[in-house]
This record gives C-alpha cells, structure tokens and sequence, in this order.
C-alpha cells in the first residue's frame, strides 16, 4: 500500500454528531468509511474476513464498548488480517490510556480530536496494518515452499504425510474407503543416462501435470521422492483406483518429452501399485506399504502396467 492510498477506516461512535466531523474530515483525506451506531454494530463491520483497515473506537458506547471490541480483536485468530485501533474518548487520566493499552488497543486519542493530531496517527497504523500483511504474505509464502516440490510444482513428500493422516482419520470416522497409488516412471535412469538430466526433468514434470489434470481437486498428487510419486483417492474403492491408474498409465504413454541431445521424442511408460485400507487401524504407512508391494510386482511382471 502506497503512502497516500485509501483506506478503510470504521467510526463507532453512539454520538451523531462527533461520527459525521469525523467522517468528513476522514473523506477529505480520502479515506472510505464505515459508520457504526454502537458496540454491537462495530462488531458485525470487524468481525469479518476482510475488515477495515483501521477502527476509531468511541470508549463509551450502548453495548459493546471500545474497550470490550478491542479486547475482542485481539484475541482474534493471529493470521486474521490487523485492524489497526485508535480509541477515543473524553477521559484525560493516565490509567484509562494504561487500561485501553493494556486491553489490546493500539492507540489512544482524547476528545476533541486534533486533526493533525489524527491524521499522523493514522499514518501509524498504515505502516503497522502494512508491516502485518507483508508477514502475514512472507509466511503464506514460506509454507507454500516447504509443501511444495520445487521440479514439478506439486505436492512434496512431508505435505502428502501431513494430509494423508487427516484424510485417514477422516475416512475411518465416516466409514469411507481410501485407496492410494504408486506411480513410478520405468526405466527413468535410462532417460537420464541417453538424453540427459533436463529431459529426465522435463519428464518428470509432465507426468506429475498429467496427474494433477487427470484427478479430481479432493485427490492429492505429491512427489514422493526420485521418479516416484504417490497419490491419495478419498473415497475410492480398490476397483475403482485401479480404473483411475489404467486411465493414468495409458495417458502417459501420449506425453511427449523431446531429447535435446538427440532430436527424437523419448517414449514414457509407468508403472503403478494400487492399495486400500481395509481396517481401520491402518495408517498411511500401512497403504503406502501395499502400494509399494503392488508396485514391486507391476515392475517384476514386466513394467508399464497397473497391479
Ligand atoms: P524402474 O523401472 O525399476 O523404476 O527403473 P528406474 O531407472 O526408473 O529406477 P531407478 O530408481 O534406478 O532410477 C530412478 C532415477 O531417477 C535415478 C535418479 O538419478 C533419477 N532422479 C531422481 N531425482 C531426479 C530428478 O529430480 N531429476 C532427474 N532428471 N532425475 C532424477
Ligand atoms: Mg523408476
């Protein structure tokens, strides 16, 4: 947010009058404004997913105080996004700035309001209200990357555990079948060795596209580690998995990855092992277990099929 950028500020004040010179004054610096009448008003315009900016907080009000909401916003979910406040009132002691403080708001501002006087402190604010939204992104940031498998853009290993037990758990609760595959490129080191590690990584990339086109958005794709990745199929029986890997098996033999080394387009097979939970005190690591073994034997009967 730039310097001069709107914003979205609230004025909850019970009192007309002192609500509308500070509404006029507010828009003349080009800020938008949300009015509230009392407490209860106030909460429904910052009890929302995307609530103003700043608050300007009557302490006395009908209701829910200025105090009791900015109590309220404080004890907020942390990544909510920070509603920047600014408490008014008429009382001049120290202990009520100490107590306003001391109950979560951020600023605290005397009546009669002093033009300058607020217009600085709103400057405040912007600066807090943009240094919690530029962390609020770094952190988005941050957990999208350690979930995310850098080559493909998909799922990495540690996100697909992360999931698969809450998918579990939910499955088992709801009495629902999970099913899981392996998938494994055939013979991928040879696609290294003859045409070179970005082909290798151009292959790899496709067929984890493939994947995420082919499922549904429930399913989850993760790049389990080397050539290999899994996937978790909420609510799918064993047949039906195994009709999912076929369609998935067969569509990989149309990718084409072109051989810079070589100028020929090198041919991709998979092999996938398909497995279900059948008890309830099976966990992921049990599925993975009977994907992996149905993997083995799809590799050991010859590769490029479904087991
Ligand atoms: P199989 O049919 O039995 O699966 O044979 P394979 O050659 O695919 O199996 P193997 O596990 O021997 O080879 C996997 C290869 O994947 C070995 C490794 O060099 C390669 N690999 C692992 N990660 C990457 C990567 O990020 N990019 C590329 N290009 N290759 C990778
Ligand atoms: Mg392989």
């Amino acid at each position: 947010m730039t310097a001069t950028a709107s914003l979205e500020i609230l004025i909850a004040d019970d009192d007309r009058v002192p609500r509308r010179l500070l509404r006029h004054l507010l828009e003349n610096w080009g800020h938008r404004i949300i009015e509230a009448e009392d407490g209860t008003q106030a909460w429904q315009a910052l009890d929302v997913a995307s609530p103003p900016h700043i608050a300007i907080l009557d302490w006395m009000m009908p209701g829910t105080n200025g105090i009791d909401l900015c109590r309220r916003l404080a004890e907020r979910d942390p990544q909510a996004p920070l509603v920047y406040t600014i408490l008014l009132t008429s009382k001049h002691d120290e202990n009520d700035l100490v107590m306003a403080l001391d109950n979560g708001a951020h600023d605290f501002q005397t009546k009669p309001v002093s033009p300058a006087e607020l217009q600085a402190r709103i400057a405040v604010g912007r600066r807090l209200v943009d240094l919690h939204d530029q962390l609020q992104q770094s952190l988005a940031d941050m957990q999208r990357l350690a979930a995310t498998d850098m080559l493909t853009g998909i799922a990495n290993r540690r996100h697909f555990y992360d999931c698969a037990n809450r998918v579990l758990d939910e499955a088992h609760a709801r009495g629902r079948p999970v099913a899981a595959l392996l998938l494994d490129i055939d013979r991928f080191k040879n696609i290294n060795d003859q045409h070179g590690h970005s082909a290798g990584d151009d292959a790899l990339r496709r067929v984890a596209q493939l994947c995420e086109e082919h499922l549904r958005p429930t399913d989850m794709v993760a790049r389990f580690g080397g050539d290999e990745l899994a996937i978790l199929l909420p609510g799918t029986r064993l047949d039906e998995a195994r009709v999912i890997a076929e369609r998935l098996r067969q569509a990989v033999t149309t990718i084409t990855v072109t051989s810079a080394q070589h100028a020929v387009q090198v041919p991709l097979s998979v092999s996938i092992g398909c497995a279900t939970v059948t008890t309830p005190d099976e966990d992921i690591e049990n599925l993975l277990a009977s994907a992996d073994s149905a993997l083995l034997n799809a590799k050991n009967q010859g590769r490029n099929r479904v087991n």
